[in-house]
């Protein structure tokens, strides 16, 4: 299909994301086949995709990122058709969620096939699969005709890039081709669930609220994590952070004020003054909306020079699910 065609079946709109979609998307899906690095817009965050069928080129992604090779790639693909490719066997909760919530953001982790190279799962024997919804990430992988393997398209263990401007900061020079598709829409990674044994296992709270999913297919275990022996780097202790030493605030009543502190918080505090920045992630209080603006928040009181963020829980529910796991894992990284 051309790709005046992809863009019109995806519903692409936005006349700026046309414009680059259009210039760059045959251009990003022949480096993609040639066994390069295009980093590109999902509905959660930029991916630095490799063709996931490429042993080499997903070795690069590694290398890129600094990301340690125990740690297992998502695959993306565009259809159910696809993701059978990557996943051998599909239990009926499996197809059942994946009728339900793609394309969305939620992974699936499901028998690897041989097709797909070990270095994709770390050695393991299952596969981590999703179909992304977003029309250019949709475009990309159609046009390139294969499945790609992605992780966040930033170094190791930092904030993720939900702007095409993340991306270039930190990886500038190091990728073949970014496509720049705007913010991101949900603004938090994926919800990654398991489902190798009959009942399915969250590895990682995401953009797909756990309620839904066990109104789907009824109680989904937790699973407790394993600082030492991660399966999923969500489950790293320390994660998504920010240079900046950043602290939870987990008392009831205002957090500490300090002329040299940033606030990170839900909605407006009694006196902002007190700190020398506020980021309020979402003013009506909506949770998806706070994961939206959650890494963005977070780059731009890291970019400050400050000496603290204080960061303030939200409700453990919904979206918010996902939002504390990240402000946790920002929480346990030492100033550097
Ligand atoms: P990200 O860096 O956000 O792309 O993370 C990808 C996530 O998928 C990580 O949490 C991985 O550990 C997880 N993942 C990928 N493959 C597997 C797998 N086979 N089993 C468990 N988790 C996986
Ligand atoms: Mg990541």
């Amino acid at each position: 299909m051309a790709t005046e065609a992809f863009l019109a079946s995806a519903g692409l709109t936005d006349e700026v994301v046309r414009r680059d979609a259009k210039t760059n998307l045959r251009k990003a899906a022949d480096v993609l086949q040639s066994g390069g690095l295009v980093a590109f817009p999902t509905e959660t965050v930029y991916g630095l995709g490799a063709n996931a069928l490429d042993a080499t080129a997903v070795a690069r992604v590694f290398e890129v990122k600094r990301r340690p090779r125990f740690d297992p790639l998502i695959v993306h693909v565009h259809s159910m058709v696809q993701a059978r490719l990557v996943a051998c066997y599909w239990r009926d909760t499996a197809v059942e969620l994946a009728r339900r919530f793609w394309p969305g953001p939620l992974t699936l982790v499901l028998p690897k096939s041989d097709v797909v190279p070990d270095i994709v799962a770390s050695g393991l024997s299952t596969v981590a699969v999703r179909v992304p919804d977003h029309p250019l990430a949709l475009a990309l992988i159609a046009e390139a005709g294969l499945p790609v393997a992605a992780p966040s398209a930033n170094t190791f263990g930092s904030i993720s890039p939900t702007r095409a401007e993340h991306v270039r900061k930190q990886l500038d020079g190091e990728i073949d081709l970014l496509l720049d598709g705007g913010p991101c829409r949900v603004g938090v990674e994926s919800t990654i669930l398991s489902l190798e044994d009959d009942v399915p296992l969250l590895l990682r709270a995401g953009g797909t609220p756990l309620e839904e999913i066990e109104s789907v297919v009824g109680p989904v275990r937790r699973q407790r994590s394993d600082p030492g022996r991660p399966t999923a780097p969500g489950q790293c202790p320390q994660h998504y952070a920010p240079k900046t030493q950043l602290v939870l605030w987990q008392d009831d009543g205002s957090p500490p004020a300090s002329p040299r502190a940033g606030l990170l918080t839900l909605c407006p505090p009694a006196d902002p003054n007190q700190f020398a920045a506020v980021e309020v992630l979402a003013e009506s209080g909506n949770l998806r909306e706070a994961a939206t603006n959650l890494f963005a928040a977070l780059h731009r009181l890291d970019a400050m020079g400050l000496d603290l963020i204080v960061a303030v829980p939200v409700p453990d529910e919904g979206l918010g699910l996902a939002i504390n796991d990240r402000l946790r894992r920002a929480a346990t990284t030492k100033k550097q």
